[in-house]
């Protein structure tokens, strides 16, 4: 009998932390990617990296900056940084402000080294491409230690969300049932304006799939977007981190609870996308209640005048929870996200 050919073990990592994660205390460091090219030969990518350790418990990883042009979490993580006290940790934090640190430098959702989106590039290769090379080492360094893991998304120079904090309605399989439960209690604890069940269109890649994947409670959040943070959603996600680390079980301290509304996003039908290329003019803002086939936006055509306009429609009735930025849309835009509303 002939056994199938096992794949060839995984190389090392070639990234190297700066911190020590089994020391406790505070320690701000780097990781380093070596990254040769023209303006720097023997150069790297550097990723900063905060350890916080007290007494023993469980291990949160939070990440902001996964996509580099989302402000909340990263401005979130560097000030929660600045601000914790070893002395108040009751088990690690593991925080990166900026995940994928080239995006981020550059203001772009994607790395301008090699294009890469790192949110789809999980669970990456440590032989493949800068982006990938940071998906690896989340994949096989930062994950196995984590219990609990935050990661911090806004909608980015193309997209503007109502805030909301997320996890996802888990495929069948042994364990599942309990681990979604927990990821919504810390949801629910991290206290957004709006609570999301997603169930994840195109989940092949990304981050949130490859730690739940692995047992890790995964909790992610749509703070706000277009490009900026606004105060609003910046206390939004410095308020909802402590909390959820606090119901982690990770921070000793008082939360400060928030209401916050349950939504659903069970399918596509929540989506609402462009055929066409024009100038979008919304006709209900974020928010807003609207039903079934209800016109949200309409697309103007700009190359002359006379032209009728087209109108998008919801797929599903519920609330508005993203709308596109800027005021131009390009044929596949995703224009419109429609979530509904739960009784809970
Ligand atoms: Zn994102």
């Amino acid at each position: 009998m002939v056994s199938p050919a096992e794949p060839p073990p995984l190389k090392p990592s070639p990234v190297s932390a700066s911190v020590d994660f089994d020391a406790k205390g505070v320690q701000h460091g780097v990781l380093t990617l070596p990254w040769s090219r023209d303006d720097s030969a023997w150069g790297s990518v550097l990723i900063p990296i905060t350890v916080i350790a007290g007494g023993p418990g469980p291990t949160a990883l939070l990440v902001g900056g996964n996509h580099g042009d989302e402000y909340e979490g990263p401005i979130a993580l560097y000030d929660l940084a600045l601000a914790l006290d070893p002395a108040e940790v009751t088990g690690r934090i593991i925080l990166l402000p900026t995940l994928n640190a080239p995006a981020f430098a550059a203001g772009t959702r994607t790395s301008p080294i090699d294009g890469g989106n790192l949110n789809r590039a999980f669970p990456g290769r440590p032989d493949g491409t800068v982006t990938e090379k940071i998906a690896d080492y989340v994949t096989r360094t930062l994950l196995p230690m984590a219990d609990v893991v935050l990661d911090f998304h806004s909608g980015g120079k193309t997209l503007d969300f109502l805030p909301f904090c997320a996890a996802h309605i888990l495929p069948d399989r042994p364990g599942a049932a309990e681990q979604e439960a927990r990821a919504f209690e810390l949801v629910e604890a991290f206290g957004a304006p709006y609570s999301v069940r997603m169930l994840e269109i195109d989940a092949e890649g990304m981050f949130d799939t490859t730690a739940e994947d692995m047992g890790k409670v995964f909790v992610t959040t749509e703070l706000g977007g277009a490009g900026t943070a606004r105060a609003e959603t910046v206390e939004i996600a410095r308020r909802g981190c402590r909390n959820l680390l606090i119901a982690a079980g990770v921070l000793n301290g008082t939360a400060d609870p928030a209401p916050t509304r349950w939504l659903d996003m069970p399918d596509a039908s929540c989506f609402v996308f462009s055929e066409e290329a024009g100038l979008i003019r919304f006709l209900v803002d974020l928010g807003a209640q609207v039903d079934t086939g209800q016109p949200v936006a309409r697309i103007y055509p700009h190359g002359r005048t006379g032209q009728p306009p087209r109108d998008l429609r919801a797929g599903r009735s519920g609330r508005l929870v993203a709308r596109h930025v800027p005021g131009l849309v390009k044929p596949g835009d995703c224009v419109a996200v429609v979530a509904a509303e739960i009784d809970s």
